[in-house]
């Protein structure tokens, strides 16, 4: 089982060490031809319009293929990506997950907070760090949702696809990538 993590720009290395501390072997891709190798995708926290214009088409159309058939997670400009719609400003979304999401929508980079909140990955409260993160305005018949801040959805699954507007590799709680490394040793989309 080979884990990739999307390397363009953005906070990939703390994916990577989070997996491998969960025993995943990891790749960093940064090429087309390098989603044929891996079972599951890992698209980073960053900058969702700087990932666009850095993937280019030939690359972007590999992506969009990947996260249509194979496990992939999106954290916060990750999440952005997957998301049906995209508001403030509007750009393309891959569609992996039927969720209208808002760019910064809980303002600018001083406003980032860590937010404690209860999940259904189990008893104990998840901690959950937003940086300039989106939030997840409405989402699609068949989105499961996972975890709320305040009253709307942070951490999502449709399928084999997962999406959190927050960092879960900044926090010492490891149960979010384990799930997510779940949904890749099951393989198929539900
Ligand atoms: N604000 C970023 C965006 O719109 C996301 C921030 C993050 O990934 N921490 O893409």
């Amino acid at each position: 089982m080979i884990i990739g993590v999307l390397a363009l720009q953005g906070d990939f290395d703390a994916h990577r060490r989070r997996l491998e501390e969960l025993v995943a072997e990891v790749v960093l891709v940064r090429k087309a031809d390098q989603f044929d190798g891996i079972d599951g995708l890992v698209i980073p926290g960053g900058e969702s319009s700087t990932f666009l214009k850095l993937l280019g088409p030939g690359t972007l159309q590999k992506l969009s293929d990947f996260v249509h058939s194979k496990p992939t997670f999106g954290t916060c400009a990750g999440a952005i990506m997957l998301a049906k719609e995209v508001e403030n400003p509007h750009q393309p979304g891959l569609n992996a997950i039927d969720m209208t999401i808002r760019r910064n929508a809980y303002g600018r980079q001083i406003d980032s907070t860590i937010v404690e909140a209860a999940s259904a990955l189990g008893e104990e409260p998840l901690e959950m760090v937003f940086i300039r993160a989106p939030r997840i305005e409405k989402v699609g018949p068949g989105v499961e949702v996972l975890a709320k801040r305040d009253d709307y959805p942070v951490l999502v699954r449709k399928g084999s696809v997962m999406a959190a507007t927050f960092h879960p590799e900044l926090s010492a709680d490891k149960r979010v990538h384990a799930e997510f490394l779940k949904l890749v040793r099951n393989g198929s989309r539900r």
